[in-house]
C-alpha cells in the first residue's frame, strides 16, 4: 500500500504537515487498522472531527456543498443510519455512518456520538465539518454539531432505509439491511485486535447473487440452509470484490419464509471482469488458448499444500511431495484472458481419469508431463464456459473455477462447417 499517497492526500486536504500525517498513518496500519478507517481517525485528529471553526455556519442545499466548506447547516432526510466500532490510540470508538438527502442530492456522513436520529427522520443539522471523503465531500458530526428534529418532511426523491439486494451493494456501503439465505457457514479462530477471537464466516444468497460474510459477533441464528435478515450490515472489500461484516451492532432475526438462492452466477466478458478488480461468484466463457506450466500431474507440499517443484518448497524447503492434479487454462474471448485454475475433480474429469491413472501414464512414458499434454490437446482450441470466483491481483487475473463445461457450438456455425466440409459452401 503506498502509504506515501495517502498522507499526500490526507495533509494536503488537513493543511497540515505531511511526515506528522504519515507518521499517524503508519502507526495505526501497524495494528491493521484498515486504511479508509486509519484515514478517518487521522483526519479527526487534526480537527476533521467535529465541525470545529468559528465562522458561523452556512445554510446550504446538499448539492452545492463542496470540500472548500469548513462547516455547513444543513436541513436532510436521514436515508441510512449503519453503527460501527474503531479503535483510535487504544480506545473502542462507537460512529455512525450513513446517507443524509435533501431534493438536491446525497451526501454519506460519520457521527462521532449518537445524535438520537433514524432513518426516515428529517433534520437540521448545525455545524456540521466537511471533509473529503474519496472525493466527494463527506459530513463530520462531532462535539460541535446541533442536530433538530425537524416537523416538515424533507421531500427526497431517494429510498429511505438500508434495504438492499446483494447485486446492489459495494464496499464501502454502511447500515444495509439484507434477507438472505446461509449457504455455507464455519466457525473460526483469527487473531484479533483482542487476542483470540471466534467469528463467522461463510457465503450468504438470494435471489441475486451470492457473496460472502464475516459475522465477528457470531449470532446463533446463522446457520446454514437457515434464512435471516441482517439488519446494519456494512460492506468492505475482499480480493476485490464486496464481502458483508456483521457486527455487533448488527440486529440477525431468523425468517419465517426461506430465501431463494439464485443458481446461477452473472455472465460478462473477461475484459469486464478483469477490470472490475474481482468478482466473488462470475460465469466466463471464451477459448482455452494454453494450458499452463504447473498443470497435470503435481505435487504439493504436505505443511502448506502449495505447488511445490523439484521435492522443494519456497517456505518449507525440501519435503515428501504429495500428488495431485490440477489444471491452469488460459481463456480468451477477445476481450481478455484470465487463468481458470481447476481443481483435482474438474481435472479428472477433462483428463478422463484419476490421480491413480495419471500416476501409471506417468511411469508408463517415465514422463509426468505426459498428462498435461493429455489435458491440454482435450481442452485447447475448444470453447468453454468456467464459473467460479475471480480474482485480480499483480500475479494476473485467476479464476477458481467451481464448474468447468464445453459451450455447446452455436447450430448455425456447426452447421455451416459441415457444409464447408462436404464442399458445398455455404
Ligand atoms: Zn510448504
Amino acid at each position: 500500500m503506498d502509504v506515501d499517497k495517502h498522507a499526500d492526500e490526507l495533509a494536503s486536504a488537513l493543511g497540515v504537515d505531511k511526515e506528522e500525517v504519515k507518521e499517524d498513518l503508519e502507526n495505526l496500519l501497524q495494528y491493521s487498522v484498515p486504511i479508509d478507517e486509519a484515514k478517518q481517525s487521522v483526519r479527526r485528529k487534526h480537527g476533521g472531527g467535529g465541525g470545529g471553526g468559528d465562522a458561523t455556519p452556512e445554510s446550504l442545499d446538499v448539492a452545492d456543498l463542496t470540500t472548500e466548506h469548513d462547516n455547513v447547516t444543513v436541513t436532510v432526510r436521514v436515508l441510512t443510519k449503519g453503527t460501527r466500532s474503531i479503535r483510535y490510540q487504544g480506545e473502542d470508538i462507537t460512529i455512525r455512518e450513513g446517507e443524509f438527502a435533501d431534493e438536491t442530492g446525497t451526501v454519506s456522513y460519520t457521527a462521532w456520538q449518537e445524535f438520537g436520529f433514524e432513518p426516515g427522520d428529517s433534520i437540521t443539522v448545525g455545524n456540521a465539518g466537511v471533509r473529503e471523503w474519496e472525493g466527494h465531500p463527506e459530513l463530520n458530526l462531532g462535539d460541535s454539531t446541533s442536530v433538530a428534529l425537524e416537523s416538515d418532511e424533507v421531500e427526497v426523491p431517494y429510498g429511505i432505509g438500508g434495504e438492499r439486494d446483494l447485486i446492489d451493494l459495494e464496499p464501502g456501503d454502511r447500515g444495509r439491511t439484507v434477507e438472505v439465505n446461509v449457504v455455507e457457514v464455519e466457525e473460526r479462530t483469527i487473531d484479533g485486535r483482542d487476542g483470540e477471537t471466534e467469528i463467522l464466516s461463510g457465503v450468504i444468497g438470494d435471489e441475486t447473487g451470492r457473496l460472502p460474510f464475516t459475522d465477528w459477533d457470531p449470532h446463533p441464528e446463522i446457520e446454514t440452509g437457515e434464512s435471516v435478515r441482517l439488519a446494519d450490515v456494512y460492506v468492505r472489500e475482499y480480493r476485490g470484490a464486496p464481502s458483508v461484516n456483521v457486527s455487533e451492532f448488527s440486529t440477525v432475526e431468523a425468517l419465517d419464509a426461506p430465501v431463494t438462492v439464485t443458481d446461477s452466477a452473472p455472465s460478462m466478458s473477461i475484459g469486464d471482469a478483469v477490470t472490475a478488480g474481482g468478482l466473488f461468484d462470475v460465469a466466463l466463457s471464451g477459448n482455452v488458448i494454453e494450458v499452463r506450466d504447473g498443470s497435470g500431474l503435481i505435487e504439493r507440499c504436505p505443511e502448506c499444500n502449495r505447488a511445490i517443484q523439484n521435492g522443494e518448497c519456497r517456505s518449507h524447503g525440501d519435503v515428501e511431495g504429495v500428488d495431485d492434479l490440477r489444471t491452469k487454462a488460459i481463456l480468451d474471448d477477445g476481450t481478455g484472458t484470465c487463468t481458470v485454475i481447476l481443481g483435482r475433480e474438474l481435472t479428472e474429469s477433462i483428463y478422463g481419469g484419476d490421480l491413480d491413472d495419471a500416476r501409471d501414464a506417468a511411469r508408463e512414458a517415465m514422463d509426468r508431463e505426459v498428462v498435461a499434454e493429455d489435458i491440454a490437446a482435450e481442452l485447447v482450441g475448444d470453447a468453454y464456459r468456467a464459473r467460479g470466483s475471480l480474482s485480480v491481483d499483480e500475479y494476473g487475473a485467476n479464476l477458481n473455477a467451481d464448474a468447468f463445461e464445453p459451450v455447446d457450438e452455436d447450430p448455425e456455425t456447426a452447421a455451416r462447417d459441415l457444409l464447408a466440409e462436404l464442399g458445398v459452401g455455404a
